[in-house]
């Protein structure tokens, strides 16, 4: 790891600490422990404080000039998926993909990737059935390997600083390539974000704007908390609630409109657009009714909030081959329902978020991938299954033309 003259400060204490959090490795008492979070506080930062500004600002105005945003790309990051190459070529399906919609749409598009840094999974299961073995459920290059073995399995603190070099890797390209493509990258992107789910790691990369003085998140542009970790008297949303960036929160299909209020009062206190990025991702069926009572409840309470929908996670099913997956027609009927609910109500509907892969896989049914017999030929996602190329394109054509060709 780099070192420079940072040293951690005060700015590293804050609301979150003491705070219960869910979904958290147990390593505390591993020897490496406090040498990798000591390692992290003096890292300079992944991201600067002028670039989650310029994302902040472009966020601000999608509402008003009616830009779209696309945030996709893996459900986990692989560490050895970090190569230039690798992220190359994510890079060039992400602007590919935002063109096609720019194009069909007369609209600029933000992009941002699922990458630099996606490699914490919350889990439902804390163990998985391995040939008539259980063994710990894989939780992310950042926590444990994805090898099979209870070994293998164990939460290792080391992997947070090896989740920041590879982070660091990716953040190195994403820069030149912004730099690459001119002054429309200055604010559409590719910008990075990821879940943020592991407080010891994403704490100590909280840093200080030497323009402003404000705290911001050093470990990406756009952190967001998931559908298990929104609660807002704990950890994961207090330590967003403390710092600039732009955020996003998932919202499942048992949100209640309080709760959302709540986490909205938490995140988004001096109501500022550019701010919040509500997600739901409710499921095909469940969105119609669990989404409207929502909507009006933000609205009515004053938050300008972008909504994006992510019509991959209320739709997961596991296959007769065991293999979990997704219904292509299921996740285009979602996504339109999204928007109908959002326009219904007079909002704005900014987008899509997507789990999708650069490569030809056969995660999810749909276009190419006739049947669930085909999943098992190249079923390479270390979590959830992401949609090809193709199949995302079918996805943000449909969205385009709001037609629901391909829907059964
Ligand atoms: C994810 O985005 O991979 C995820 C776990 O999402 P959610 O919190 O919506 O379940
Ligand atoms: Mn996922």
């Amino acid at each position: 790891m780099q070192q420079s003259s940072f040293t951690a400060d005060s700015i590293q204490l804050g609301p979150w600490e003491g705070r219960p959090a869910v979904q958290q490795p147990d390593w505390r008492d591993h020897p490496a422990y406090q040498e990798a979070c000591r390692s992290l506080a003096s890292a300079p930062p992944l991201v600067t404080a002028t670039e989650i500004r310029q994302l902040r600002e472009a966020l601000s105005r999608l509402a008003t000039t009616g830009a779209l945003l696309l945030q996709l790309g893996d459900c986990a990051e692989s560490f050895y998926e970090c190569t230039p190459r690798h992220t190359a070529e994510k890079l060039k399906v992400i602007d590919w993909l935002g063109d096609r919609l720019g194009e069909l749409t007369g609209r600029s598009v933000v992009r941002v990737g699922r990458m630099g840094g996606q490699f914490a999974k919350p889990r439902s299961q804390a163990l998985e059935w391995h040939d008539a073995l259980s063994i710990p459920s894989f939780r992310g290059h950042m926590i444990n390997s994805d090898l099979a073995t209870s070994v293998a399995r164990k939460a290792n603190p080391r992997r947070m600083v090896w989740a920041y070099e590879a982070s660091d890797q990716v953040q190195r390209v994403m820069r030149t390539y912004r730099r690459e493509n001119g002054p429309t990258a200055a604010t559409e992107g590719p910008w990075s974000s990821h879940e943020a789910l592991v407080v010891d790691y994403e704490s100590r990369l909280i840093r200080r704007d030497p323009d402003t003085d404000d705290r911001y998140l050093g470990s990406t542009h756009l952190p967001w908390v998931g559908e298990r970790t929104r609660q807002p008297a704990e950890a994961h949303v207090a330590l967003l609630s403390a710092v600039v960036n732009p955020v996003g929160c998932k919202i499942g299909p048992t949100a209640s409109p309080d709760d959302i209020l709540e986490v909205c009062a938490a995140l988004d206190p001096r109501r500022e657009p550019g701010r919040l990025v509500l997600i739901p991702r409710m499921g095909r069926d469940r969105i119609q009714e669990a989404l409207p009572p929502i909507v009006r409840a933000v609205v009515n309470a004053g938050h300008p909030v972008v909504w994006l929908s992510d019509p991959m996670h209320g739709n997961t099913v596991t296959s007769q081959v065991g293999l979990k997956t997704r219904h292509l027609t299921d996740v285009i009927t979602e996504a339109l329902r999204f928007r109908d609910i959002l326009e219904g109500n007079r909002q704005h509907a900014a987008g899509l978020h997507i789990e999708m892969a650069a490569d030809d896989v056969t995660e999810c049914i749909g276009g190419s991938v006739e049947n669930e017999d085909e999943l098992p030929r190249h079923y390479t996602s270390l979590c959830d299954p992401r949609l090809n190329v193709n199949q995302a394109t079918a996805l943000i054509e449909a969205w385009a033309t709001g037609t629901t060709t391909g829907r059964s």
